[in-house]
């Protein structure tokens, strides 16, 4: 079987200002994957989609989308991805499902099947009863959606996504992974790029990390995960510490007077520290992971030389 994307020692150089994008960079994504592109600003993530989706010119290198090459076949190839870019690039003016219908005549839809189409995706990303407004009218969220219904309409193996929940509030976006958890068990490959690792974490199989045009992780998010070897956790206390309690063992600081700071290192458990704290009289009101776990990775892999992370 062939991989949803096959991408070979792809390498962009921006003529313009010299700058390397991409430096050598190959990865697969398996059909039926959920895999995540994450990296700082710059790193490269938005040049990668572009090459993928035909809209930035690569140096050197190759990309297959479901075993065809770009270059051999663009058409079949833009037949397999759908994108949803960042920026909100339909008609403004157009009406919502006019949006939908007009991109399904790029695929060469016919009309009937375009329009039975439309209704299907605009019904099922809550948008259906704005059909007959001018997209320009819709919120920041609905325009977001309606970027999806617009790439999905023709039925795409390998759905591609920028930062698709950047800027959307908390509710929307959960409504927003679980339509795409929905597509992706009905068979659709995915790639995401985001800032949000929580999404990657709780989303994505597969994540891979870019950083100044090079691959620096890529493995599957449990393997990933299991090889974190620290977590940090803040611990609220019931009344504040003057000095931090004495922790044997534990690497701990008081970030406030009421709120103490644990790093826990793998296989450490949390009962012996709770042990020591009840013996010093010190009450823990609750607690919470301060970054999610991808985060702490994240933070470490692409910290610079400089010293500054990110
Ligand atoms: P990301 O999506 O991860 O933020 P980009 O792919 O947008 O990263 O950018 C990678 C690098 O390429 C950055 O240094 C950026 O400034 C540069 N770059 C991106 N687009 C262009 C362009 N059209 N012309 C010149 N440089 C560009």
């Amino acid at each position: 079987m062939f991989d949803a994307l096959q991408v070979t020692h792809l390498t962009k150089r921006y003529d313009t200002r010299g700058v390397t994008a991409l430096d050598d960079v190959s990865l697969s994504v398996q059909p039926g994957d959920f895999f995540a592109l994450l990296g700082p600003n710059g790193a490269g993530k938005s040049t990668l989609i572009g090459i993928v989706s035909s809209l930035v010119r690569k140096t050197s290198g190759q990309v297959k989308v479901f075993g065809v090459d770009l270059e051999d076949n663009l058409t079949l190839a833009k037949q397999y991805i759908g994108l949803v870019p960042q920026e909100f690039n339909f008609n403004q003016f157009e009406k919502v499902k006019d949006v939908v219908i007009t991109q399904a005549g790029y695929y060469g839809l016919p009309l009937a099947l375009a329009k039975e189409r439309t209704e299907k995706y605009l019904r099922k990303l809550s948008l259906w009863e704005k059909r007959d407004q001018p997209s320009r009218t819709l919120s920041g969220g609905m325009k977001r959606r309606l970027m999806i219904a617009r790439a999905l309409v023709h039925e795409p193996k390998l759905l591609i996504l920028d930062e698709p929940t950047a800027g959307v509030d908390v509710e929307l976006r959960r409504t927003m992974w679980e339509f795409l958890t929905e597509m992706n068990n009905a068979g659709t490959t995915i790639i995401l790029t985001t800032h949000y690792l929580e999404e990657a974490e709780t989303l994505c199989r597969h994540v891979a990390i870019i950083d100044r045009g090079k691959i620096i992780e890529n493995a599957p998010t449990k393997t990933i995960l299991s090889g974190l070897n620290q977590q940090t956790f803040l611990l609220d206390l019931q009344a504040a510490a003057i000095t931090p309690p004495v922790l044997t063992d534990y690497d701990c600081r008081l970030i406030e007077p009421n709120v103490l700071e644990v790093v826990l290192k793998k296989n450490q458990s949390l009962n012996p520290l709770f042990q020591q704290l009840g013996e010093q009289q010190v009450q823990v009101v609750s607690m919470k992971n301060k970054t999610n776990r991808l985060e702490e990775l994240f933070v470490n892999l692409v910290k610079h030389p400089d010293g500054v992370a990110i």
